[in-house]
């Protein structure tokens, strides 16, 4: 049975780049969730900023596996444990370097065509209610 990553209790399985903003169907994209760290308010369905947290840990993740500049097809799909076929269809816009792949291409492409920032994360805390001045 798989486990809330929060809280322990009986979880499924969330996307962290979800699958309509290009994310895969990939353990490595993988979170587990209980339903309300998944769908209640403090999950990453409901809070801008949760949902950020979790891209940005994977986005770190995947930085601190790729700390080399390029890497072959072959080296990426072991570190990845990703299928050939899968990398190939990802990085097919990509120019291939003798050395292989850019990192920053291949994280690029497993963010979803993003690259998150942590500013992004103090800009959500910076919203401002709405007074009522009336
Ligand atoms: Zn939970
Ligand atoms: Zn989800």
């Amino acid at each position: 049975m798989l486990r809330c990553e929060v809280c322990g209790r009986s979880a499924d399985v969330h996307h962290i780049v979800h699958r309509c903003e290009g994310g895969l169907d990939h353990p490595l994209n993988y979170k587990c969730l209980c339903q309300e760290h998944h769908r209640g308010k403090n999950g990453p369905h409901k809070s801008k900023d949760i949902d950020l947290k979790y891209k940005l840990e994977l986005q770190k993740k995947l930085e601190g596996l790729l700390q080399e500049e390029y890497y072959p097809l072959e080296k990426l799909c072991s570190m990845l444990e990703l299928k050939p076929k899968t990398m190939k269809r990802l990085l097919g816009g990509y120019h291939l370097y003798k050395e292989g792949y850019r990192s920053d291409d291949v994280i690029y492409e497993l963010m979803g065509r993003m690259m998150y920032d942590e500013v992004m994360l103090e800009h959500y805390y910076d919203f401002m209610p709405v007074y009522n001045f009336a």
